[in-house]
């Protein structure tokens, strides 16, 4: 199998934590800017930073509609914090269209200004221990998901913060800035798979 390449929306916010993590693990990583430059991704993910710039740029760039229908055929997605928000159906206070692909309902900045970042140790479903350390900045939170949606994360108090959907994962906090590759790993895993099973597809479809 070919290394698997994963694409980081290079747009806007802290693209470049997300691709050293994943050089660290050995894996291809590309800064995309452009609609030519999801050509043959195995994933991609969209960084942390501002919703309504990232939004707003999918747009001037022309890239909405090329990453929404790459996400609809199954690109395996990975939206952290402001990334979450870009690729929520549904988002609270954005001032354009997103991606409108995963059955999440997210809020925006819904911790408040005196709270609006902390950090806490939280239990993730398959990771096992130790729990995983999550940076919040002024984080949006999933208030809602929907049947499909697996939750793999809570607050203490309940609050949702991280969910996959398929090959679609969001997290409202930053595993990109605490050296922790689990989610990273755990996205490149995904990708994996989607890879195998086309092939067999490919392998079982007559000639
Ligand atoms: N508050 C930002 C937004 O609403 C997200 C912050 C972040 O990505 N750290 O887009």
């Amino acid at each position: 199998m070919d290394a698997i390449t994963v694409g980081v929306l290079a747009l806007q916010g802290d693209f470049a934590e997300h691709i050293a993590m994943l050089r660290g693990l050995g894996v291809a990583a590309v800064e995309v800017r452009l609609p030519a430059q999801l050509a043959g991704l195995d994933a991609l993910i969209i960084p942390g930073g501002e919703s309504t710039t990232i939004t707003r740029l999918l747009d001037i760039y022309a890239l909405r509609e090329p990453v929404r229908r790459l996400g609809e055929e199954g690109l395996p997605i990975w939206g952290t914090c402001a990334g979450a928000i870009v690729l929520a159906k549904q988002a609270s206070d954005l001032d354009r269209p997103n991606l409108a692909l995963m059955d999440i309902d997210v809020r925006r900045n819904a911790f408040g200004r005196q709270v609006d970042s902390f950090e806490e140790d939280l239990e993730v479903a398959g990771f096992g221990a130790p729990p995983f350390h999550a940076v919040f900045i002024r984080a949006p939170i999933i208030a809602g998901v929907g049947p499909g949606v697996d939750v793999l994360a809570r607050l203490g108090d309940g609050t949702i913060v991280a969910a996959r959907e398929g090959t679609l994962l969001a997290t409202s906090f930053h595993p990109e800035l605490t050296g922790d590759a689990r989610f990273h790993r755990l996205l490149v895993g995904i990708a994996e798979a989607r890879r195998r099973e086309r092939a067999a597809g490919r392998r079982a479809a007559p000639a």
